[in-house]
Order: C-alpha cells, then sequence, then structure tokens
C-alpha cells in the first residue's frame, strides 16, 4: 500500500502563542488547505498547495527539535486524513494536539489536546470533543450568539476568547466579556506580541 502524501505548508519550532499552553515549547506542523475562506485569515500562506511529504519525511523533520509536543495545525488539518496522521505521530512517540476550526466531524480520540476554534460553521460533535473552544471575537461577533458555546464549558472543556488580531478595541471586548462570564478566558496572541513566529 503506498504511504500517505501530506501536504505540509511548515514545519518550525516555536512556542505555543495561544490558549490554555501559551508559553509551552512545541513543534508546528501546519498543514496546507483549508475551504473555510475566513476574511481575516491570518495563514493564508496555507489555504492552498504545500509540499508533499510521507509519513517518514515528517518523522525525520520533527526529529530534528529537542521538543515531543507537535501541533498540528493549519490551514484546516481535517481536511487531510488526521486520524491517520495522529496515529503515525503517537507511534513515533510525539504528544500530540490539534488545532481545528472544527467543521468536520473527526476523528481526535487518540490526539493528546484538541483546540476547536469555530469560524463560519462549527460541527456540534467537535466542539463535545474539544479541550478549548476558542472565540476569535472581534467588532463583527454576535456577542449574544457567542453565549452558546458557554454551553459546552465543563471539567474536561474550557471556553477561550482571544482577540482578532490583538487590537486594542478586541482585547477591551475579550476582557469585559471574560469578566461579565468568569469561568471564560482570555487568549491574547503572544508570539504576535513578543514578535516571534
Ligand atoms: S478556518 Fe482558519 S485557516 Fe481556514 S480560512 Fe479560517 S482562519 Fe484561515
Amino acid at each position: 500500500m503506498p504511504q500517505p502524501l501530506w501536504k505540509v505548508s511548515e514545519i518550525f519550532y516555536s512556542i505555543q502563542g495561544e490558549g490554555k499552553h501559551t508559553g509551552m515549547p512545541a513543534v508546528f506542523l501546519r498543514l496546507a488547505g483549508c475551504s473555510m475562506g475566513c476574511a481575516w485569515c491570518d495563514t493564508k500562506y496555507a489555504l492552498a498547495g504545500g509540499k508533499e511529504m510521507n509519513n517518514l519525511e515528517v518523522l525525520v523533520e520533527l526529529s530534528k527539535y529537542p521538543c515531543k509536543t507537535v501541533v498540528v495545525t493549519g490551514g484546516e488539518p481535517t481536511e487531510q486524513d488526521l486520524p491517520a496522521l495522529v496515529s503515525v505521530l503517537k507511534s513515533a512517540g510525539h504528544i500530540v494536539h490539534i488545532e481545528t476550526n472544527g467543521a468536520n466531524d473527526c476523528d481526535v480520540s487518540k490526539a493528546d489536546f484538541v483546540c476547536v476554534s469555530p469560524k463560519k460553521y462549527v460541527s456540534e460533535n467537535m466542539l463535545k470533543k474539544a479541550d478549548v473552544i476558542k472565540i476569535v471575537v472581534n467588532e463583527k461577533t454576535d456577542l449574544e450568539d457567542l453565549k452558546k458555546y458557554y454551553n459546552y464549558e465543563n471539567e474536561k472543556t474550557t471556553v477561550y476568547l482571544q482577540p482578532e488580531s490583538n487590537k486594542e478595541e478586541n482585547i477591551t471586548l475579550c476582557v469585559k466579556l471574560v469578566k461579565e462570564h468568569p469561568s471564560a478566558r482570555l487568549s491574547v496572541q503572544l508570539h504576535k506580541l513578543i514578535n516571534i513566529k
């Protein structure tokens, strides 16, 4: 059977800048391709194309870094065979975090951590599987509609509100929202504040 080929936008070692694991070193495996088409997408370079890499090539690249935590992101990782990729990474001893828009109901049971960041639409099943539901907030956010995500909060799942592009007005809004709903958390994009990738 031919080995799966992954479309990879980039692999790089950095610091997680968002959400629950902010400040934690991780290798980022950014898969290419996403059909969601968000106007303010900050990874437009990863929406199509990508370098084709097989399992071994991906694992060799990851092995260049002294960190076993791999954040599989995109693009949108569920637009490729994400369960198979997670199995490959877990078999090689990696701790696997997933960042997805949650539009596609996908088996993420083997991953160690799942962050769902809903955009234009999201699968309810994926919200139930999330460790973190991360909502990007800006002036166009429907603040009544946003409250529906609070229904998914439980011992496993936390809602994070993230100001779009770290804009001051969005930060002010998120601070207000978190203070109104104190089980939610603020996620400011640390990597952009300190100007790292
Ligand atoms: S879902 Fe994420 S990667 Fe896809 S277009 Fe929207 S912001 Fe970009």
